[in-house]
This record gives C-alpha cells, sequence and structure tokens, in this order.
C-alpha cells in the first residue's frame, strides 16, 4: 500500500554540501561557547549541510539536564551567523514550534518520545499550519511502523511538504550492541510505502556509541537512505547529555572519509546486465520458494482434517522441536544463518498451526454449507 503523501524533494529544502548529505552538532546545547565553538569546526571540516543541537531535552527520567530551553535560540541564532550553516532543533509543543519559528530555525523535527504520541504530534501539526519549514519526524521510541506513519501523515495533513524521516532505532527488551536496535525491515518498510520521503538515519542514538558510527552510518547509506544525523560535540567526554555516543568534529570527519559512496544504479550496461541475469535467476527461485509452500500446505491441510477425524490436538511441541532442529542443523550446514532459519521457519509452521486450527474449528454447519455451494 502506497502512502498518500505530498512530498517535495530533499534538495528543495536542504543544500548538500558534500556526499553524504550529513546534519550535525551537539546532542544539547549547553553554552554559547561550546554550541558556536562547535559549530564552527563542524562548518569548516566542508562536511555538514546543517547544524543540530537540541535546546528541550525529552528526558525518559526527570532531574537531568533538561535543555537549556529559550535562551539557546539566540546562541543557535549566532551559530548560523558565524558558519552560515542552517540551523535544526527538536520541537515537542505547540509554543516550541512558534519560538523555533520566531528565532528563525530552519528545520524542526519531532523526537522519538513525541512520535509515539498522537496527541503531541497533532499538537506540532495544528501549530505548522500556515508554515513553510521543513519537518523531519523520528521514528517512535517503540517498533511501531503505523505511529510513524501516522505521524508523518499528520505533518503532511497541516501542509508540511518539506519533509523527511529520521531513523534512530527502536527500544527493545532484548540485549544487544546497540542503545536502540535499528530493526531495519521497519525503515525499508517505510521506504516501500512511501518511496519519495526522504529518509536520514540516526547512527548516533542507534549506536549510543560512538566506536559503532561508521558501521552503521555505511549500512544506512548502503539501504540507499539520503542522509546521517551525527552528534558531535567540541568535547564529547565532558558533554551534558549522550556523552559515550558524540564525537568530536575531527572524529567526524574521519567517519565520513571512511564511508563507500554507492549509486542505486549504473549506467553501465555490462554492470547491469550481469545484475538483470542474477535477478532472473532470483526470480526463478523466489517462484519455486511460493511453489512448494503451496504444496507444502496442501499437505498441511491433509493433516489437518486427518488430525480432526482422529481427535488429535494441532500442536505437537515434540514434532516442533524436531523440524525446527533437525531443518537449522541442515540450513547451517549449507551456510544459512540458524537466526533467519528459525524466522523462516517460524513463520512457515505459525501458518500451518492457523490453516488447522480453521479446519479443526469449521462446524458441522458450516461443512454442511460448504457441501451445498459445491455441490
Ligand atoms: C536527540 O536527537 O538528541 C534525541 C533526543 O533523540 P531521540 O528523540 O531520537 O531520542
Ligand atoms: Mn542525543
Amino acid at each position: 500500500m502506497k502512502l498518500n503523501l505530498n512530498i517535495q524533494p530533499l534538495s528543495s529544502w536542504i543544500k548538500t554540501s558534500s556526499e553524504p548529505l550529513v546534519i550535525a552538532g551537539p546532542c544539547s546545547a549547553e553554552t554559547e561557547d561550546q554550541l558556536v565553538a562547535t559549530a564552527h569546526l563542524l562548518a569548516n571540516t566542508g562536511k555538514v549541510s546543517a547544524l543540530r543541537a537540541g535546546i528541550w531535552k525529552p528526558r525518559t527520567r526527570p532531574g537531568e539536564f533538561e535543555g537549556i530551553g529559550s535562551i539557546g535560540l539566540e546562541w543557535l541564532k549566532r551559530a548560523k551567523a558565524v558558519t552560515g550553516l542552517p540551523t535544526a532543533v527538536e520541537v515537542a509543543t505547540a509554543k516550541h514550534v512558534e519560538e523555533a519559528l520566531k528565532a528563525g530555525v530552519d528545520i524542526l523535527w519531532v523526537g522519538a518520545r513525541s512520535t509515539a504520541n498522537p496527541f503531541t504530534v497533532q499538537e506540532i501539526a495544528d501549530a505548522l499550519r500556515g508554515v513553510d519549514v521543513p519537518v523531519m519526524v523520528k521514528n517512535p521510541v517503540n517498533p511501531d511502523l503505523s505511529l510513524w506513519i501516522g505521524a508523518l501523515e499528520r505533518i503532511n495533513n497541516a501542509g508540511i511538504t518539506k519533509l523527511a524521516a529520521i531513523h534512530r532505532g527502536f527500544s527493545s527488551h532484548e540485549k544487544s550492541a546497540f542503545r536502540n536496535e535499528p530493526m531495519w525491515d521497519l525503515a525499508i518498510s517505510l521506504k516501500t510505502h512511501a518511496p519519495d520521503l526522504p529518509m536520514i538515519n540516526d547512527p548516533s542514538h542507534i549506536t549510543g556509541n560512538r566506536d559503532l558510527i561508521g558501521y552503521i552510518s555505511q549500512k544506512a547509506l548502503d539501504l540507499d537512505m539520503q542522509g546521517l544525523m551525527i552528534e558531535s560535540h567540541i568535547d564529547p567526554t565532558v558533554a551534558w547529555t549522550d556523552a559515550k555516543q558524540q564525537v568530536t568534529p575531527a572524529a567526524l570527519v574521519e567517519i565520513i572519509n571512511h564511508l563507500a559512496l554507492r549509486k542505486p544504479e549504473t549506467r553501465n550496461t555490462e554492470v547491469n546486465d550481469k545484475l538483470t541475469e542474477l535477478r532472473n535467476q532470483i526470480d526463478k527461485i523466489d517462484d519455486l520458494v511460493i511453489q512448494k509452500m503451496a504444496e507444502r500446505m496442501k499437505i498441511v491441510e491433509q493433516i489437518g482434517n486427518y488430525k480432526k477425524d482422529n481427535n488429535i490436538t494441532i500442536l505437537q511441541v515434540s514434532r516442533w522441536d524436531e523440524i525446527l532442529n533437525k531443518r537449522t542443523n541442515y540450513a547451517k550446514a549449507l551456510k544459512l544463518s540458524t537466526e533467519f532459519t528459525e524466522k523462516l521457519l517460524e513463520l512457515i509452521h505459525s501458518e500451518s498451526i492457523r490453516k488447522q486450527t480453521e479446519i479443526m474449528n469449521k462446524n458441522e454447519a458450516g461443512q454442511a454449507a460448504d457441501k451445498l455451494t459445491h455441490a
């Protein structure tokens, strides 16, 4: 299903000074000197297209630094005047929107905690009505694609067409190396729903760790995301927020210089021919996979009917364990990852269970009706 969003291209609202597009700046504006000095170094790299800084910080727990507040808008103005970099801040209320616009902030973004709340998003959207300002919408904290889409729709419905999504990862109960799980499939899914919507990756909030920023940035570019938002601080070790994930402007340059820029398409016909040939092979295999799935489900139906006639439960845990063990071992020998095989088998198995449940619960009346329609 394609989303009905009215969107202008990224190039209509941000001048990319160097590829890839990088928006950088401190997690929080702390002092005028810290902000202006950081902005100065970032502008001098020639790799940064806009300056970000949080001045209203949505903290999960009270009592932490909650942002410097409106005075930070004056500092952003100065940073812009000194460097020429357009500025971006997070807004979470109608008042933030008003103040940021009044102070001439160039780009606004909706934070992950706000996107998770439709009331907040609607309040921001209402404050934006009739204004021509670019807005970036971060994914919600929780892995819920509809909330992300809903927030983009609300902002777009308010007349904002200079719109982008920011992928900053999702909270998860599973322990991992990342602060927020990337869950790339959710970001890819949004891209398929809205192919024209620019997507910017935020490796700082995904990783929570400056050493992993390069790795995630490369992956984002390889998935054809249009830019990166990276937190950069003149002295990350003493940063008031997100100290572990911020990088110095010099380290930022290092990260960017190591990124490989790959194009989604090429004009080289030899490369294209080879790609087409390989894609044809994949298409044939995919058709076979679908055909085999259909055959498998037919047998599942037979088993379902047989179990019903003989009063046997649908699920036999030992049989499922046997399938899982045998197949994952086999798949491993064929160099497929266990995680992938388990996910695939679980998907197939849950569909089989669904089909058998349907058969088991078909009541006598249903069967009689079936007989009539098939007679
Ligand atoms: C931020 O960008 O500093 C921030 C608070 O991010 P998020 O909304 O992604 O947590
Ligand atoms: Mn931050």
